[in-house]
């Protein structure tokens, strides 16, 4: 591969945290991602929330259909920019495995479960798992992965969390966050690929759900541009039957718009002052990025999701019955830890809890793993009420 000057180079990886002799026939970045593609959490995305729940319906995306489509998105903007392609493909597969069953209701029900110890925010959480929680190694806890996979899943952190990472691990992954450094373009690529993602994909879902219509995405310009333009080619579209081909085809061109537009515009940026090293990379500011008027059109379009499908009085309804099973399964295994596998009981400490043994980490670790599908069933049993089907 020919690589940029300023992308991720695995020969001068800063390395793992355990150190380990070299692969024969792979990269550290390829071996960081066949590392996540074999770990348990990533196997349990598929049963996991991404906005409808798991048991809604098989079309609809997953946390691992979801992770996959970052994965496709990055890897091709990443070939064009000259950037690494197997960072890019092992951050897209991880950034999600701290997501909690019940998407954003599960992680929301959590965080308040935790608010007096330490909090709940998945993106840590995808950091925990596969630096503590994927328990397959004999010499290490977590996957041991290397420094820039890491530093991509860490995509936000708040100071107090970043102190603690720096005092457990001195000019790691929290270092950035204290000096305001940016991480590597593939790090930064990834955050705009989901967002590229999740803006196409939760269209699409909202219309086959029927909480979204055609007609309703009209007021939203960027997808309406593209749908009128496909419309104007193929005018037997306007048939009602045609319906899906006239949506996947909008969908389409407007993922294709996003991708070029990002790819010319954070070129553009590359160009306007060539950083000469990843080092140079961290000290600037974002460069991965859109255009101003495509960041303005994906803003509106994420506004539109936001009110109509999101907060869509359907999704809140079971958004409110997920919070209950978290919230209940919670207070079930604190006042019963023995309900939870031994083996959890036995979990290593977490830099972010109050108290270094917190029994409340555990728990929130236990319930984070599981699948949406597992929680109502562990739920149910522990209740006796089944709140989800
Ligand atoms: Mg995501």
């Amino acid at each position: 591969m020919n690589l940029a000057v300023y992308a991720c180079d695995p020969v001068l990886s800063r390395g793992r945290r355990v150190a380990q002799a070299p692969a024969p026939t792979r990269t550290e970045y390829q071996r960081d991602r066949d590392r996540i593609v074999h770990c348990s959490a990533f196997r349990r995305l598929v049963y996991k929330t991404q906005v409808f729940l798991n048991h809604e319906g098989d079309l609809f995306r997953t946390r691992l259909t979801h992770s996959l489509e970052v994965a496709q998105l990055g890897r091709s903007v990443a070939r064009s920019l000259r950037l690494n392609e197997d960072l890019v493909e092992a951050i897209a597969l991880a950034h999600d495995l701290g997501h909690t069953p019940f998407g954003h209701a599960g992680q929301d029900a959590l965080d308040e479960c935790m608010a007096q110890h330490g909090g709940f925010e998945h993106n840590l959480q995808s950091l925990r798992v596969v630096d503590q929680l994927e328990q397959r190694y004999p010499q290490f806890d977590g996957l041991n992965l290397s420094f820039e996979t890491r530093e991509g899943i860490l995509k936000h952190c708040a100071r107090a969390s970043a102190e603690r990472f720096e005092r457990e691990e001195p000019g790691g992954v929290g270092r950035r966050f204290l000096e305001r450094w940016q991480p590597s373009l593939e790090a930064q690529l990834c955050n705009l690929a989901d967002e590229i993602a999740y803006n196409a994909h939760d269209i699409d879902d909202g219309v086959r759900s029927g909480l979204v219509t055609l007609d309703q995405l009209q007021e939203v310009p960027l997808f309406n541009e593209f749908r009128l333009q496909v419309l104007s080619e193929y005018p037997q579209l306007q048939d009602a039957m045609q319906g899906r081909r006239l949506l996947y085809e909008s969908i389409r061109r407007m993922l294709s718009a996003q991708v070029y537009d990002l790819i010319a515009a954070t070129q553009r940026a590359i160009d306007a002052d060539p950083p000469d090293s990843l080092d140079a990379v961290r000290r600037r500011g974002p460069l991965v990025q859109f255009g101003e008027a495509m960041r303005a059109q994906s803003r509106t379009l994420k506004i539109f999701l936001l009110g109509n499908l999101y907060r869509h009085p359907t999704v809140m309804r079971t958004t409110g019955l997920a919070k209950q099973v978290v919230r209940e399964l919670f207070a079930a295994y604190l006042s019963c830890p023995r309900e939870m596998p031994g083996s959890y009981m036995k979990r290593s400490a977490y830099p972010g809890a109050i108290s270094e043994r917190a029994i409340e980490r555990t728990v929130a670790d236990y319930i984070a793993g599981m699948t949406d599908r597992f929680a109502a069933r562990e739920h149910e049993r522990l209740t006796g009420a089944r709140l989800l089907p």
